[in-house]
């Protein structure tokens, strides 16, 4: 439908990016999971107006009313949204009009007819991405593959259009490491060259400098990061992006040295043991615990940058002096009451990144406290202080304050114990 839409109209319409490069990687149908589909709009023998992707996606949405429609920017580009169609699932279908204002490519070889659909695609980040299938008549399913796309798929290489490609845009390093581990592909050696040029030349410090000519870079890196840490492949990314010296996107001294390994191993153990049902946002905590490896004067300032959530951002600022407190005081203390006194102050999160950086002796206390501690409840509830003839009020907290502590540290160890200390 949204084909003959777009000849209705005199237009081309193209399926580009991942959705054609992941149906020609895909050996069978049931190995393809495309949630997102990007189509481009160009016109027949002359660029389609600009309105041309918003105006097909209203006219689509009229033939599909369950589809929400979102438009972004005045006549840029227009998106459907199924949210869990029974038939589609989720399904998100960006339509664009094939753009030409950047970066002009010199028309290499005028014979091409559909120019702007070129330089639409010329503007990608990698060969495989900038792959293109026409779904409008005539030759409707040909494959436009200006680039070598379909080689370098067949190669497993991940290769830049042009050299310049990683100082135009740093995001591509992490773009590039994170198609490079989940397909097994390759940089192609000029690509890997460029990108090390790129971070010789400085070009992380146009990603770790703040100024408000740079959000848009900064929210793109944490949409990467955010990509890289949440899939299954997640280290294998990050030896990647740290044998390119890429992590320096993120602060020039980061790096994946054995230390901070041997911390994110830790980290997985613990989110796995205290937190298997998912409250917690795992790979921002990863993203924590690279941050927390930083000296803590950088730490505040590179969370801020990649515009982490305020509670994130708190954690970092306030780590190393919580830290400081805990080292201080928990080895001090001897009855059970106390630790659980003291480290019931922070949140999980909070005693995670604090035990990661912690030396054995410390985290063993910790790692008890999370795993025994806080499960002991006290032996008496207020259900049974009622029952005692006490009158409810603020007193209770005081009341059971004392009974957990008592309990913790096994003053009593039954109720007629409990009753015997309450009435002491
Ligand atoms: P995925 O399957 O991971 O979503 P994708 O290729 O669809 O992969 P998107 O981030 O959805 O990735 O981007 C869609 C397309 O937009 C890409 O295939 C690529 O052609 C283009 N693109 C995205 N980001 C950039 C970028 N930073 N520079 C150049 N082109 C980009």
């Amino acid at each position: 439908k949204a084909s003959q839409a777009a000849e209705k109209r005199g237009w081309h319409l193209y399926l580009v990016g991942g959705a054609v490069r992941d149906l020609l990687l895909a050996e069978t149908a049931d190995q393809l999971m495309i949630k997102d589909i990007d189509l481009v709009v160009d016109g027949f023998h002359k660029s389609a107006d600009v309105g041309a992707g918003v105006e097909l996606a209203k006219a689509l949405q009229e033939l599909y009313p369950a589809a929400r429609l979102e438009i972004h920017g005045a006549f840029q580009t227009a998106a459907l949204l199924w949210h869990k169609d029974p038939e589609l699932n989720s399904l998100w279908v960006d339509i664009a009009t094939a753009r030409t204002e950047f970066y002009p490519y010199p028309a290499a070889n005028p014979e091409v007819e559909a120019s702007s659909i070129r330089q639409d695609l010329y503007r990608r980040d990698f060969t495989i991405n900038a792959l293109a299938l026409r779904l409008t008549s005539p030759r409707s399913g040909e494959l436009l593959d200006f680039f070598g796309g379909l080689l370098d798929l067949q190669a497993k290489q991940i290769r830049v259009l042009h050299a310049n490609s990683f100082i135009e845009d740093p995001t591509r390093i992490y773009r590039g490491v994170r198609f490079a581990v989940r397909f097994g592909f390759d940089f192609e050696p000029r690509t890997e060259e460029y990108i090390r040029y790129a971070i010789n030349s400085g070009v992380y410090d146009r990603t770790t400098q703040h100024n408000s000519r740079t959000p848009a870079l900064q929210t793109r890196l944490k949409t990467e990061l955010k990509h890289i840490l949440e899939a299954p492949y997640w280290k294998s990314a990050l030896q990647l992006l740290d044998n390119l010296q890429a992590l320096q996107c993120i602060h020039h001294t980061l790096s994946l040295d054995a230390e901070l390994l041997r911390q994110l191993r830790l980290l997985e153990r613990c989110l796995h043991r205290f937190d298997p049902q998912l409250t917690l946002v795992h790979w921002q905590m990863r993203l924590e615990a690279l941050i927390a490896h930083l000296e803590p004067k950088y730490r505040e300032k590179v969370a801020k940058n990649l515009q982490l959530q305020e509670d994130s951002i708190h954690r970092l600022q306030n780590l190393a002096q919580t830290q400081a407190e805990v080292r201080e005081l928990l080895p001090q203390l001897q009855r059970p009451s106390q630790i659980v006194q003291l480290l019931k102050k922070y949140d999980l999160p909070m005693l995670i990144l604090i035990a990661l950086q912690s030396p054995r002796s410390l985290r063993k206390q910790i790692w008890h406290y999370l795993t025994v501690l806080t499960h002991i409840q006290p032996i008496l509830n207020g259900n049974d202080l009622k029952k005692l003839g006490y009158k409810p009020g603020p007193q209770y907290r005081q009341i059971l304050d004392d009974i957990l502590a008592a309990t913790l540290d096994r003053v009593i160890t039954n109720k007629p114990e409990a009753e015997l200390f309450l009435s002491t």
